[in-house]
């Protein structure tokens, strides 16, 4: 089912770069995801858990969508196979055009490196090294000369406002500003697809409403961006809603307003 609301939504503060697209623009597919009958099944002993029961969805190029649900319902698992962590048991799964489903975990790897970021409920940086190294660090993977990584590292860390604290270590930030390195961490690489996990769970509302803003302009200049949340006002900035319950797709809500936009 499809129902259409009309969420009014707090507008992004726009960043410095106007409106550059930011996704690699080489497109094999109109849609970024695309799934067909996924079903991921969990055996532990004599138990059998379904986590996904036979999902079929879609995911333009360019889109915001929010996966919501109540806890158990799949959302974790549904983000885990998106992003290539997982395989599912049955159905199939097509990133960009590209049939992914049965990928070994070394193809998974080597895949999500160049096309997918994750940005976690718990910042996920790392403790040891200072904010710029920590953004530096997927450009580090894909094997990036020094000179174009110094430059990406810097511009993304203006952009992200946060170029005054490259020094610091994460401990020395507060949530909002550890949570603004991982956005910058995550589209420096300038991925494909941002795969967000309860963005702005550890964080209290005003910086939760900035990185949502964040999140909302990057997904304006092009990235697709697909979110786990248990926040209306978070899921109030995507193009679209789609709700989980027992694995299943149960409703899709369009967001009218961000589509206007
Ligand atoms: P949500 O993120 O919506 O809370 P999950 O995707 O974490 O839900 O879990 C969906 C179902 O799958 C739950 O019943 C959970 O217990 C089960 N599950 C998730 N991961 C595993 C696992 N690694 N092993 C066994 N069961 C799992």
């Amino acid at each position: 089912m499809i129902v259409e609301i009309n969420i009014p939504s707090p507008r992004a503060e726009p960043l410095n770069r106007g409106n550059e697209r930011l996704s690699d623009s080489k497109s094999k597919s109109e849609h970024m995801i695309k799934t067909l009958d996924l079903t991921k099944r969990f055996k532990t002993d004599e138990i059998e858990t379904t986590a996904l029961s036979k999902v079929s969805m879609e995911v333009q190029k360019g889109e915001f969508v929010a996966i919501m649900g109540p806890s158990g319902c799949g959302k974790s698992t549904m983000l885990n196979v998106l992003g290539m962590l997982d395989n599912p048991t049955e159905g199939t799964y097509l990133f960009d055009g590209t049939d992914v489903s049965n990928y070994r975990e070394s193809k998974r790897t080597r895949y999500r490196k160049g096309n997918i970021q994750f940005v976690f409920q718990s910042f996920n940086l790392i403790d040891e090294l200072n904010v710029y190294e920590n953004v530096e660090l997927p450009l580090l993977y894909l094997k990036i000369e020094n000179a174009d990584r110094r430059k990406m590292v810097m511009e993304i860390l203006d952009r992200m406002k946060i170029s005054h604290r490259k020094k610091h270590f994460p401990q020395q930030l507060s949530g909002g500003q550890q949570q603004r390195v991982a956005i910058a961490r995550a589209v420096v690489p300038n991925p494909k697809l941002i795969l967000a996990d309860e963005p702005t769970g550890n964080l209290d509302s005003k910086n939760g409403i900035e990185v949502m803003n964040l999140l909302s302009e990057l997904n304006r200049q092009g990235t697709t961006i697909v979110m786990v949340t248990h926040s209306q006002r978070d899921a109030a900035f995507a193009h679209r809603i789609v709700n989980l319950f027992d694995g299943q797709i149960v409703t899709e809500e369009v967001n009218q307003f961000m589509q206007a936009l």
